[in-house]
């Protein structure tokens, strides 16, 4: 009996907010047997038809076969998610309990999700003529070298794109001269996977390593086939990045590839000529600046191994990669490896996940690192390295208090500070002010005796909610009138803390009319190319007095700005967010980081009117280090993260009480070691027209954690507040505050 193919099954994963995989046919007549798990197919649903990503095969199905829609069509290109990608996004997608269509989704370049076959062009790549003859190689050779070494080098490499060519350091002249010749011709076709093991490392500018840097350094060699987590710590200057390049040599010499995670804003042209001077490998960039059809060659040049090191952003950790051999994350406590919207996962640590999977080193890097990683490395999970010295000779600033409630303050400045950005500007330096971004009121205190308004049962200060003239503890959800005068003392001083931040920057451009005042964040970043742009004038001196936000603490080194002030730390002091301190410290380090250089020092002046806090003491006196230790022990009195594990559902409506109830109804429920907080307005209560409410869920065991979230969202289906609201779940959840 002739045998004849059948129906199979598949399970695909479609872009739609659900949890789960839908079941569609496979008719035969798509060449069933040829279907790889991975690839893209497109499915009817509801009356659109979307393109899914098939996760499963399968002879057989649950459910009546009669009732299953058919897969239209496969999609025919060569773009497929490999079997590493796929467990990990299933991974991902578990983790954070996010829809896993959506995971997919985000995974893939825009291109790629669209029904219409993207017109994407294959890459045109580059060979010789097949009867090429040593008598015409050598010919070119003697009367154009350069393009005797672009000969050579296709003959070696029969199929080089442009880019890659571009990366070794030829130019489109001698390319068009070749072709002219007739010697080489141009196809657009799939390229195998492209090896640049011959091409030499360029080993010239490679500097000689410190005895810190060069332990470190070997540790990671040693460790390179295996999975295994290391913390770089030290300072801004240490020689972090040297260490990252060393360690990178030996798995690009094995023909590996390298994939370097930096934050949004770290992506400077100067990290990316430093990678490009040191190594002679193609190198591809992926960032939010790239247009869809940059990004998709990003990441096909990753897939088939052209790319040697990829560089980028949070989302980069997606990108399909040949032969992965390391993963470096630089600046890994900075807030924009998580993302805050839709699927809500941080880079870094899913960077942990994909290499742990493909059982290869990972590298994390920072001046502050994050109390989690931080705890992580002291507790021997991950190996932990310090760079204690400097290596260049640029200098870090030093760290002074302004007690604010001792002087008269105008727009937010002391007078102290007031005459030492005078003073800055009129030696001809460039002064920089720090501003707190926070629109509401993290606090309420005595102009007089310094009480704040605490809640008793949390010991937490009271979040201000001006609309509703209400403190309430986003802690615990209690509430109270705000006080007409302070209980301690009597007095009618009573503040909040932290002050709108447009307007201040106007005033302090008044303040300081004399001087060309400069506003860099992200409002007036917004344009392509305008970061550049205004940091261009900065350096070039067109500007005296910068205004920023926290963008400016990181990436950028300022050598003429001997002055940072930072206006308002004692939010962060006494904020609901007991990671306020953590990034409030991480900032000012930051920061001091950035000013000065050997012949000028820097100097870093805050504000506060609570310069006797420990916390700011021990920071300013003993280091980042020693006040993380500390802030570590009270964490652990606390129970707080790191030393317990977080849930934040977030449920937002058109009215109040519908969130709230809908929240409050999960808290019916009871789990083994887990503990609910809340539910609670968000402190950004409102936004856009809808109420928004936040319950925490809190376990001392990840597992515990999981097991009582993938209950919750398994109750929400029979909640009936839950049609009525908009609600999603954040696991390891970094900002509390939306
Ligand atoms: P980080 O990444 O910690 O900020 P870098 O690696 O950029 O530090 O090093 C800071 C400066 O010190 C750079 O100019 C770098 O060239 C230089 N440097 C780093 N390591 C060494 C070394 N071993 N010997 C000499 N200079 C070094
Ligand atoms: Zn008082
Ligand atoms: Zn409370």
């Amino acid at each position: 009996m002739a045998i004849t193919s059948t129906d199979k099954y598949v399970k695909v994963a479609i872009p739609v907010p659900m949890r789960q995989l839908f079941t569609y046919k496979l008719p035969a007549k798509l060449n069933v047997n040829a279907i790889k798990l991975g690839e893209r197919v497109i499915v009817p649903f509801g009356s659109r038809q979307v393109v899914a990503i098939v996760l499963a095969v399968d002879d057989d199905t649950e459910y009546a076969a009669e009732k299953i829609k058919s897969i239209l069509s496969r999609v025919k290109d060569n773009f497929s998610f490999s079997a590493e990608l796929l467990n990990f996004l299933q991974r991902c997608a578990d983790y954070y309990h996010h829809p896993i269509g959506d995971v997919f989704q985000q995974a893939l370049p825009v291109l790629l999700r669209q029904i219409k076959q993207p017109d994407v062009e294959l890459p045109q790549i580059w060979l010789t003529k097949e009867s090429l003859t040593d008598e015409e190689h050598t010919a070119t050779q003697k009367r154009a070298p350069k393009q005797g070494e672009l000969l050579t080098l296709l003959k070696q490499h029969q199929g080089m794109t442009w880019s890659e060519l571009l990366t070794l350091g030829f130019n489109k002249a001698q390319l068009n001269a070749l072709e002219k010749k007739q010697l080489i011709y141009s196809e657009s076709r799939p390229v195998e996977v492209f090896s640049w093991q011959d091409s030499a490392l360029q080993q010239d500018n490679r500097l000689e390593l410190s005895a810190e840097q060069a332990i470190i350094v070997a540790t990671i060699k040693e460790m390179q086939k295996q999975f295994s987590c290391h913390l770089v710590d030290g300072i801004t200057g240490s020689g972090k990045t040297e260490v990252y390049l060393q360690a990178m040599e030996e798995v690009l010499a094995a023909n590996k590839q390298v994939l370097v995670l930096v934050p949004e804003i770290g992506l400077t042209p100067q990290t990316l000529a430093r990678f490009e001077q040191r190594f002679n490998v193609p190198i591809c960039l992926h960032h939010s600046g790239l247009n869809d059809k940059e990004r998709l060659q990003t990441w096909l040049e990753a897939q088939r191994g052209s790319a040697a090191i990829v560089i980028g952003t949070r989302s980069a950790i997606f990108t399909p990669l040949h032969d992965l051999g390391l993963i470096i994350v630089d600046e890994e406590h900075d807030g924009s490896f998580k993302q805050q919207d839709s699927f809500r996962y941080n880079a870094r640590d899913i960077a942990i996940l994909r290499a742990r999977q493909l059982n290869i080193p990972i590298v994390l890097g920072s001046a502050t690192p994050s109390f989690e990683t931080l705890q992580n490395a002291l507790t021997g999970r991950y190996h932990y390295h310090q760079l204690k010295k400097r290596a260049g000779n640029a200098s870090t600033a030093k760290i002074s208090l302004i007690d604010v409630a001792q002087q008269q303050m105008e727009h937010g400045l002391s007078g102290t500070l007031k005459q030492a950005i005078k003073n800055t500007l009129e030696r001809g330096e460039q002064a920089l002010v720090f501003l707190n971004r926070r629109g509401y009121a993290p606090a309420i205190n005595c102009q007089e005796c310094h009480w704040i308004a605490d809640c008793q049962r949390c010991n937490k200060p009271y979040t201000l909610h001006q609309g509703q003239g209400l403190l309430i503890c986003h802690h615990c959800g209690s509430q109270k009138r705000i006080p007409p005068q302070c209980p301690s003392c009597g007095s009618v001083r009573i503040k909040s803390l932290g002050q709108g931040t447009e307007q201040l920057e106007e005033r302090i451009g008044e303040l300081f009319s004399d001087f060309s005042t400069v506003r860099i964040d992200r409002d007036s970043t917004r344009k392509k190319g305008e970061l550049a742009k205004l940091l261009q004038q900065v350096s070039d001196k067109e500007h005296q007095l910068l205004i920023g936000t926290q963008m400016l603490a990181k990436g950028h080194h300022f050598p003429d700005v001997t002055l940072v002030a930072v206006l308002d730390v004692d939010g962060a002091l006494f904020s609901y967010d007991f990671r306020a301190a953590e990034h409030m410290a991480q900032l000012l380090v930051q920061v001091s980081g950035r000013a000065g250089r050997a012949s000028k020092p820097g100097k870093v002046m805050v504000q506060s009117n609570f310069p006797d806090h420990p916390l700011l003491q021990d920071l300013v006196n003993n280091g980042y280090q020693h006040f993380a230790k500390q802030a570590l022990i009270e964490r652990q009195q606390a129970m707080l993260p790191p030393f317990s594990f977080q849930a934040l559902f977030r449920a937002d409506a058109n009215y109040p009480s519908y969130p709230e109830k809908f929240l409050r109804a999960l808290t019916e429920h009871s789990f083994d070691g887990c503990q609910f907080a809340g539910p609670v307005p968000a402190a950004m209560e409102k936004k856009a027209g809808k109420f928004r409410y936040h319950l925490i869920l809190q376990a001392k065991s990840r597992k515990q954690l999981h097991q009582a979230v993938f209950q919750l969202i398994h109750h929400s289906a029979n909640n009936e507040w839950q049609s009525k609201v908009r609600w999603s779940v954040d696991i390891d959840p970094v900002d509390l505050s939306w």
